[in-house]
């Protein structure tokens, strides 16, 4: 296959060019995996936790190296890239002071046992959005419970892949359990081609709806991490400057592009004109620019074309009657950058409110009552989280209840904890990761039935 250029989204200079791995070359790291993974499986479990702490450890010494990294290649502002990985260090704890207890086999009695065993040779096709939170939920958890994993990285996250690739290598992890193939979608889709025994994809509905349709006569494990169209409400009871602080941030941080970001906010009418007011003052306030400055938050978008999703989405909701609070539009210079922007007097009309932005923009709307407001925010094909601001436990415990997505917050918004599974309702995806269940999702049970 051809060959893949890897570019910088802050000025668009190539920092690199790498062969695709070719179909021959996966069907090769399919049959060496599976091959493998027979021996992988009966290794000790303390064994594949050694070897995963030390992974673990790696990953925390070498964290201002690969932040680096991360940031060249998707433009993350590199306070946020430490983030990341110091959070991943985090995650992987939680797998590893987990994944036995999930492993245990259950004796009910004499003659009745239930035993877990692990999937096989598992594909991992994953985002670039947070490749290593993204990641390690599959390909840690897949290794820990005895699985080989065939890892391809987002075309726009293939260094961070390389550098994943390596310290797990480093680590202790044979080369033929965890191997990284290089590419973009077409790589993906031949990598369906092999005899996988499952496949854990993290992406977008629509490339998650074509595996799907690629894999529907295989009888095998798929699962799917998928986009979402996250809303919030504001209720009229709670402190407008705090909330508007945080639910701007959990709108554009990541410059938008997170699974989880705040994509729709819906405001009670009491405090509508307020809160869009602080909310705006907020979002001036942020700092766009130079990733690898510490002091930015706002950097550019991974990939260019997103700058054409992003102007069809405002200039459809200008034409349809929102208002333009501030940015609107790329900035200018070089560089995949566009304006925080904010659209107030939005309605579901527009497509700012309901297909998935991506970037660092927002649609506001009032709702006059609770059940406007649930009305709103589960009109949508995803359902992925949806958090409420209130002072009133009760009054957000009752919302929540309603709210048709796999994480429900209250007051708080785009957060991720390890020990809870992380799912997705309608076009949001299929399965979960994270908690014993994201531990679980990579073993299937055996009956021993002892006559
Ligand atoms: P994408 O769908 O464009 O690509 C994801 C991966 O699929 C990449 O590795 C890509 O090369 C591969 N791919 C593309 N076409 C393929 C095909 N036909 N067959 C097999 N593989 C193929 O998504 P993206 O732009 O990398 O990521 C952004 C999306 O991911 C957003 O929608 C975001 O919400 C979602 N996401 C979801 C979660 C979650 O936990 N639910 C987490 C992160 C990102």
């Amino acid at each position: 296959m051809n060959e893949l250029t890897i570019a910088n989204p802050a000025n668009g200079q190539v920092i690199k060019t790498l062969q695709q791995t070719s179909q021959s070359d996966i069907a090769r790291a399919f049959s060496k995996a599976k091959k493998s993974q027979r021996h992988w499986k009966e290794t000790k479990l303390s064994e594949r936790k050694r070897i995963i702490k030390a992974f673990n450890k790696n990953l925390d010494l070498e964290k201002a190296k690969l932040a680096k990294t991360l940031t060249k290649e998707v433009g993350k502002p590199i306070s946020q890239s430490l983030n990341e990985i110091k959070g991943t260090v985090h995650r992987i704890n939680y797998f590893l002071n987990h994944f036995e207890d999930v492993m245990k086999k259950t004796v009910y009695s004499k003659s009745e046992i239930l035993e877990w065993e692990p999937l096989g040779v598992v594909g991992n096709i994953s985002a670039w959005n947070y490749p290593y939170f993204v990641g390690s939920n599959v390909f840690i958890p897949a290794l820990l419970t005895g699985n080989a994993v065939l890892y391809k990285p987002s075309e726009f996250a293939t260094l961070t892949g390389q550098h994943i690739s390596r310290l797990l290598r480093k680590s202790g992890i044979p080369s033929s359990i965890f191997q990284l193939l290089i590419g973009t979608g077409e790589v993906g889709a031949s990598l369906l081609e092999e005899p996988i025994d499952g496949l854990f994809f993290t992406g977008s509905y629509p490339t998650g709806a074509k595996i799907n349709q690629a894999l529907s006569h295989r009888m095998i494990k798929v699962q799917m991490e998928l986009g979402g169209k996250d809303p919030v409400y504001v209720t009229e009871d709670v402190d407008v400057q705090k909330v508007a602080e945080a639910v701007a941030d959990g709108t554009f941080y990541n410059t938008g592009q997170s699974c989880c970001s705040v994509e729709r906010i819906y405001v009670h009418k009491n405090i509508h004109r307020e809160f869009v007011r602080e909310f705006v003052d907020v979002v001036k306030g942020f700092r766009i620019g130079d990733p690898t400055n510490p002091n930015t938050y706002i950097g550019p978008l991974t990939r260019r074309a997103q700058i054409g999703v992003l102007m069809d989405q405002v200039n459809d909701a200008l034409e349809k009657g929102a208002r333009l609070e501030t940015g609107g539009k790329p900035q200018t210079g070089t560089g995949n950058y566009f304006q925080p922007t904010v659209l107030s007097q939005t309605n579901h009309g527009m497509k700012i409110m309901r297909d998935e932005s991506f970037g660092p923009i927002i649609g506001i709307q009032s709702v006059k009552s609770d059940s406007e407001a649930i009305e709103k925010m589960n009109d949508t094909t995803y359902g992925l989280t949806s958090s409420v601001y209130t002072k009133n436990q009760r009054r957000a415990l009752k919302l929540m209840k309603e709210f048709q997505s796999g994480s429900v917050f209250w007051n708080c918004c785009d957060r991720v904890n390890p020990k809870l599974p992380w799912s997705g309702r309608g076009n949001s995806g299929i399965g979960s990761t994270l908690s014993e269940i994201g531990i679980q999702t990579f073993l299937q049970p055996k009956a021993y039935h002892l006559g």
